[in-house]
């Protein structure tokens, strides 16, 4: 009887060792498709649905404790003429190279995202105004002054711009709101030719001008 029950035992530890197998395969694919439903495929930056709920966190944050927290939202410009005279694949090429520049600028505990189709969000958590807007100067800058080129055909695609709008949080706004703020602060740029950044301070100080 003893020796029934020691290899009744047996087979159950193994039977335990193979479910534990499994579990732990089974929560390593969940881990990665959770991390691939944030991630946005073509730049791997972080995709909206990410963004907005880390925006959400640092806000409620922001309410709790205090401090700053600064909306950038970028948007490459004239992106459209871009793809029509280069093609789609080139444009996603740049696209990740804008991303990759903006990835470089996002370290922790800044969070960027690619937002939409050629628009990328970065969020600031405990930064100045004024550190946050030269951050976005250099990043604009630093594109602007690069000529880009195809390298399989050695093309020489010129040099692609992106334009930004940034608002610095009031208390208690709620995010929607700081969205729109950096979004009308983006059309200023927009608006006054490009390549430029504007913060949604200068366009209440405009206004009230
Ligand atoms: P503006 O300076 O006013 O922003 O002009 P724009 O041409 O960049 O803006 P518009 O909104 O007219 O066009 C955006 C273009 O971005 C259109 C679309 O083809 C391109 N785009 C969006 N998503 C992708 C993408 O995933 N890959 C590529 N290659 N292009 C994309
Ligand atoms: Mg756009
Ligand atoms: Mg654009």
């Amino acid at each position: 009887a003893t020796r029934r029950i020691q290899r009744h035992t047996v087979v159950l530890e193994r039977r335990l060792e193979s479910s534990h197998t499994e579990v732990s395969k089974l929560r390593n694919h969940l881990e990665q498709v959770r991390r691939d439903a944030m991630t946005d495929a073509l730049t791997n930056l972080a995709n909206r649905k990410a963004f907005d709920e880390k925006l959400d966190t640092i806000c409620a944050d922001h309410d709790e404790h205090g401090g700053t927290v600064s909306l950038a939202i970028i948007d490459i410009d004239m992106f459209k003429r871009f793809n029509d005279t280069w093609g789609h694949q080139t444009g996603d090429q740049v696209l990740r190279y804008v991303a990759s520049a903006i990835s470089r600028i996002a370290q922790m505990p800044r969070v960027a995202a690619r937002y939409g189709g050629e628009e990328f969000a970065i969020v600031f958590p405990g930064e100045t105004a004024s550190q946050v807007e030269h951050v976005l100067e250099t990043l604009r800058s630093d594109i602007a002054s690069r000529a880009l080129r195809r390298r399989s055909t050695n093309d020489d695609l010129g040099v692609v711009t992106i334009s930004a709008g940034v608002a610095h949080r009031h208390k208690n706004e709620s995010p929607l709101q700081l969205m729109e703020r950096a979004d009308a602060a983006l059309y200023v740029s927009k608006r006054a030719g490009r390549n430029r950044i504007s913060s949604a301070q200068n366009i209440l100080s405009e206004t009230a001008a």
